[in-house]
């Protein structure tokens, strides 16, 4: 089994989700593909909570009207047929219904969580339609069934090993495309949660290894980990491989391709992690596979901003126990 996720400029246009099926449907192996939201939409969820918060609700609607007018266009250029449409539009709906009425109640964290989550859940669901328009044997799984994080805020992945594989081997046996959600979770209490930003990386992560996959891979808008941020330096380039701990310190320390944990479930297993660009399958992107580096010089340079830096000096430091605490 090999578990692949695409990221939300992969999803974000109905070209993205045409290529990703072409994408998995090279071959008929059994696949489990994990999707973010459409490019833009978490962060436009974001400024509804936001608004929504501070009482705005008249610029919240204006948001949710423009999201909605998203999803229309985005249903008429994908589906071919009315009736596809049709079924696409009732669930989006469902959901756009949720959005829209949490102008009407007071606005909770939990709420919040719940509006984070449809984006995943409509991407999803478009994309399983999508690929049963096209008479393909898909099943779409939800990860608030089997995604569940712990006390501590940390992924329980004993419960994802069980719930997970209970949930597969009811599926049909010939439904060989199954389809979930990134990022959204349970946590310990049972509410909808998610696992941060970016997080349908780490989802993937902890779904291959839950199923001992035979690879992960990181579909998004690069071809790969680059030597440098492209956003921020010129003529950076993809670097061919990676050892997990060196993938691990970059994604950690700000390489926005990788959620900062999701190296660490696969390496617990020595499974595999390919990142691959979308729009240019051809090329070989980068696999992170080895335990020790090569050791050859630096290989890439990350940054991260929004750092707060404590300074702490102390006349009497030595020998001081509990100091630091
Ligand atoms: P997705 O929506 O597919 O998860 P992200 O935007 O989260 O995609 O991650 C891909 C982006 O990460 C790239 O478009 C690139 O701008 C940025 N990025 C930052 N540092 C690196 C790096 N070292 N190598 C590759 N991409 C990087
Ligand atoms: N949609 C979520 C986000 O934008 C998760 C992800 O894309 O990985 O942060
Ligand atoms: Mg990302």
């Amino acid at each position: 089994m090999i578990v692949l996720k695409f990221g939300g400029t992969s999803v974000g246009t109905p070209q993205g989700m045409n290529q990703i099926r072409e994408i998995i449907t090279k071959d008929n192996n059994k696949k489990l593909v994990v999707l973010s939201a459409l490019s833009g939409v978490t962060n436009t969820l974001v400024e509804i909570g936001e608004r929504l918060r501070k009482k705005e609700y008249e610029l919240a609607l204006k948001v949710i009207k423009k999201l909605q007018k998203r999803y229309d266009e985005f249903l008429e250029e994908l589906f071919e047929s009315e009736s596809f449409k049709n079924k696409a539009s009732a669930i989006i709906s469902e959901s756009m219904n949720f959005i829209k009425s949490c102008l009407e109640k007071p606005f909770t964290n939990l709420i919040d969580k719940e509006l984070l989550a449809q984006g995943e859940l409509m991407s999803t669901n478009i994309f399983n339609l999508h690929l049963q328009e096209h008479e393909l044997n898909s099943a779409l799984i939800n990860a608030l069934d089997f995604v569940r994080t712990d006390a501590f805020s940390e992924p329980d992945e004993a419960f994802i090993n069980k719930e997970l594989s209970d949930i597969l081997v009811k599926q049909p046996a010939e439904t060989n495309l199954i389809i979930t959600q990134g990022y959204i979770c349970r946590n310990a209490e049972g509410n909808i949660d998610n696992l941060k930003r970016g997080g349908s990386d780490y989802t993937a992560s902890l779904v291959g290894a839950a199923l001992n996959a035979d690879e992960i891979q990181i579909w998004t808008d690069i071809d790969g980990m680059h030597n440098n941020d492209p956003r921020v330096v010129d003529k950076t380039f993809s670097i061919p491989q990676l050892s997990f701990e060196e993938a691990a310190e970059l994604a950690y320390f700000g390489a926005k391709i990788l959620h900062p944990s999701c190296i660490r479930p696969a390496q617990k297993k020595t499974i595999p992690v390919r990142l691959k660009n979308t729009m240019k399958p051809e090329a070989p992107g980068t696999l992170i596979h080895t335990k020790e580096g090569s050791g050859e010089g630096i290989k890439a340079i990350a940054a991260k901003d929004g750092i707060v830096a404590i300074k702490i000096k102390s006349l009497r430091m030595l020998m001081a126990y509990g100091f630091l605490r």
